[in-house]
């Protein structure tokens, strides 16, 4: 199973991309998380990472294309995966297509994560006060005014996968507003009526 989650930040995607991976044994990749290790190396690429992701802007194409390059490349890719935060850009989706194709592999399904976007604004403003009042370190980018950035970087440059993949045919929606189990229920029943669902 080969899976996108598409959505804007706060929906949702990476909560739902645990519960999957549980379910059906496949790993999750995050370029959000993998960026945000690449920063804490410190290297120069890193650094300039970490600075365009406090602004809330997204980091250049073939930056991240390389990192998820990378990483698809190990083993443990192999029974398949889920992609949270990637692709961001058209560009990063035919990035992707050729990288899979290249390896005689094609995706399942992009699964589009629908938010009201008032509600999620006030969501990562509870898990912030959540994270602080647990003592957690809250990620800089998770401020009101960061995030509003993120959601207009969201609706110009991610925005248009949907008709991109609405168009190749692999386009499947589900409510993000319902409750978190609800969520995952609706994910796994569409995933079941795809014809090569669990083919691997
Ligand atoms: P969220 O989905 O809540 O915005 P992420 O952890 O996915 O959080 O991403 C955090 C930041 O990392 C983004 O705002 C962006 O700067 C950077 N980033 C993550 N994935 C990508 C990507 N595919 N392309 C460019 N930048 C990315």
């Amino acid at each position: 199973m080969r899976l996108i989650l598409l959505g804007p930040p706060g929906a949702g995607k990476g909560t739902q991309a645990r519960r999957l991976l549980e379910r059906f044994g496949i790993i999750q990749l995050s370029t959000g998380d993998l960026l945000r290790e690449a920063a804490a190396t410190g290297t120069s690429a890193g650094l300039k990472a970490h600075e365009i992701m406090s602004r809330g802007e997204l980091v250049p194409d073939d930056m991240v294309v390389a990192i998820v390059a990378e990483r698809l490349s190990r083993p443990d890719c192999a029974k398949g995966f889920i992609l949270d935060g990637f692709p961001r850009t058209v560009g990063q989706a035919e990035a992707l297509y050729r990288l899979l194709h290249d390896k005689g592999l094609s995706l399942d399904a992009v699964v589009q994560i629908k938010v009201d976007e008032d509600i999620l604004v006030q969501r990562v403003e509870a898990r912030v006060k959540e994270m602080e009042a647990r003592g957690e370190t809250v990620r800089a980018d998770d401020t009101p005014l960061v995030l509003r950035r993120r959601l207009a970087a969201y609706h110009a440059q991610t925005e248009p996968l949907v008709d991109y993949y609405l168009r190749k045919g692999l386009l499947v929606s589900v409510d993000g507003m319902l409750p978190i189990d609800q969520v995952t229920a609706e994910i796994e029943a569409l995933l079941a009526k795809l014809p090569r669902a669990g083919a691997g």
